[in-house]
C-alpha cells in the first residue's frame, strides 16, 4: 500500500512541500502536478467535517462536564487548527488522486 501523501502515479516522492503546498512536478516520474484544480474543495470538506465534530464535541462536553469557558477555548481552538490542518491535506491528496485516475494531470512536455 502506497503512503497517502505520496505521488499519485510512483508513490515514491512526496505529494506536499511544505504543510499544504503541492510540488509542482513529482521529481521522481515527472508527473506535472501543479496543473490539479482542487479548488475549494479540500476547504469544503475541512469545514463540513471538523465543523461537525467539533461542534458536536464541544456541545457533548458541555453537556456531561459543563467546564468553564476558557476550557473550552483551551481546548477546541486549538484542535480546531489542527483537524483542519489534517483533514485538508488528506482531502487534497483525495482530489488530486481522483484527478490522476480520471486522466485530469498531464505529463511532463520536457
Ligand atoms: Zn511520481
Amino acid at each position: 500500500m502506497t503512503n497517502f501523501f505520496t505521488c499519485p502515479r510512483c508513490g515514491k516522492a512526496p505529494l506536499f512541500q511544505g504543510v499544504l503546498k503541492v510540488v509542482d512536478v513529482c521529481p521522481a516520474c515527472g508527473l506535472v502536478l501543479k496543473d490539479h484544480d482542487a479548488g475549494d474543495g479540500p476547504a469544503f470538506f475541512a469545514i463540513l467535517l471538523v465543523g461537525f465534530l467539533v461542534t458536536f464535541a464541544a456541545g457533548l462536553m458541555e453537556y456531561v462536564l459543563s467546564p468553564p469557558f476558557w476550557v473550552h477555548a483551551a481546548l477546541w481552538i486549538p484542535l480546531t487548527f489542527l483537524a483542519c490542518f489534517f483533514v485538508l491535506r488528506m482531502a487534497k491528496s483525495l482530489l488530486i488522486r481522483w484527478q490522476y485516475r480520471l486522466a485530469l494531470l498531464k505529463e511532463n512536455p520536457k
